[in-house]
């Protein structure tokens, strides 16, 4: 399927209307990385950091990881690596950390709640990256962060870890941005002062929406009951664009719908311009991206609203199948 694709792999992905989408991959492996040769993505919106830790028996150590980061890298030559800390915890136990017992482990002790509470491992991470980057720009991104306080624990520990590296002589990235995943509703709701403290933001679809429909993403009965184009959901991104448009927030969206064709295409039309997803998902969104009008999609998107329809998709559908 993959060589349908090939032919629009160097072309933009551009809208019928002239809006470039720019499209990124998520990844997190090693074998992860021809991808980035082969699919046409423009950088790594979402380097999902955790998995060389879940792939190992043992914690890693911080030279192994920092040539690990390194290597990304390289291979990104040039194009920007978001790398994503630590989300552990939930779905994600360490083999080699005291798993808690906790009853509801995706809205428990996870992520930066780990991190900034038992900040060691995290302190390791980032001189990790630090050094991979051997004076290379740096993109960190912190997740699961659920207020502004928090965010700023988290990029304090960056500007300590800078103090660290340089006070030992290391070379420091050319230019280091630091951002946070908007996966809680909450940061939806942050004060204007964190939209303009943090470099960028990036909606992590998958947990934001699980908490917006209070919907368990890993329970069978309920993870399909709500659609990502329910109209709800789509009046509370756009909110979020919008104060990332007035704020001058850099905004992606990385979540797994990103990756589905349609999605995208409606997110596009709320207004994403960087839509991250699994490398395989580059083709396939970019071919529909290429036949849609974004001034065509936004007025059906208008028109359903006013109708009081429950989600975009039939009416979505109907004009993107127009196109093919
Ligand atoms: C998300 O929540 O949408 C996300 C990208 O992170 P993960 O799927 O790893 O939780
Ligand atoms: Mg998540």
């Amino acid at each position: 399927a993959q060589e349908r694709y090939t032919s629009i792999r160097e072309k933009p992905a551009e809208t019928l209307c002239g809006t470039h989408i720019t499209l990124k991959m998520n990844a997190g492996l090693m074998a992860d990385l021809p991808s980035l040769e082969n699919s046409g993505a423009e950088g790594v919106g979402l380097f999902r950091t955790e998995l060389q830790f879940l792939i190992r028996s043992h914690m890693p150590k911080r030279a192994e990881l920092s040539a690990l980061y390194g290597r990304v890298m390289d291979a990104a030559k040039g194009r920007r690596v978001v790398f994503r800390t630590l989300d552990i915890g939930s779905d994600k136990v360490l083999p080699y950390m005291k798993a808690t017992d906790e009853p509801n482990p995706a809205m428990g002790w996870r992520a930066v709640r780990v991190a900034l509470e038992k900040p060691g491992v995290m302190r390791m991470q980032l001189q990790a990256l630090i050094r991979g980057a051997q004076g290379r720009p740096l993109s960190v991104m912190f997740p699961f962060v659920a207020q502004h306080a928090e965010f700023r624990a988290a990029r304090a520990e960056m500007d300590k870890a800078l103090d660290r590296e340089r006070i030992l002589g290391h070379p420091l990235p050319a230019e280091i941005e630091v951002g946070a995943m908007l996966e809680t509703p909450s940061l939806a709701f942050a004060p204007d002062a964190f939209y303009e403290e943090v470099d960028f933001l990036s909606v992590g679809g998958n947990d934001l929406k699980q908490f917006f429909f209070a919907a368990d993403r890993e329970n069978e009965r309920v993870r399909r009951r709500y659609d990502t184009l329910d109209m709800s959901y789509l009046n509370f991104l756009e909110g979020i664009v919008y104060r990332c448009a007035t704020l001058g927030t850099r905004l992606s969206f990385c979540g797994e719908d990103a990756g589905r064709p349609i999605e995208a295409a409606c997110l596009t039309a709320l207004g994403f311009r960087t839509l991250s997803m699994r490398p395989a998902s580059i083709g396939p969104v970019k071919s529909l991206l290429r036949r849609t009008n974004l001034g065509e999609l936004r007025d059906i998107l208008h028109e359903e609203r006013a109708r009081g329809t429950q989600s975009l998709r039939p009416a979505a559908m109907d004009y993107l199948r127009s196109k093919l």
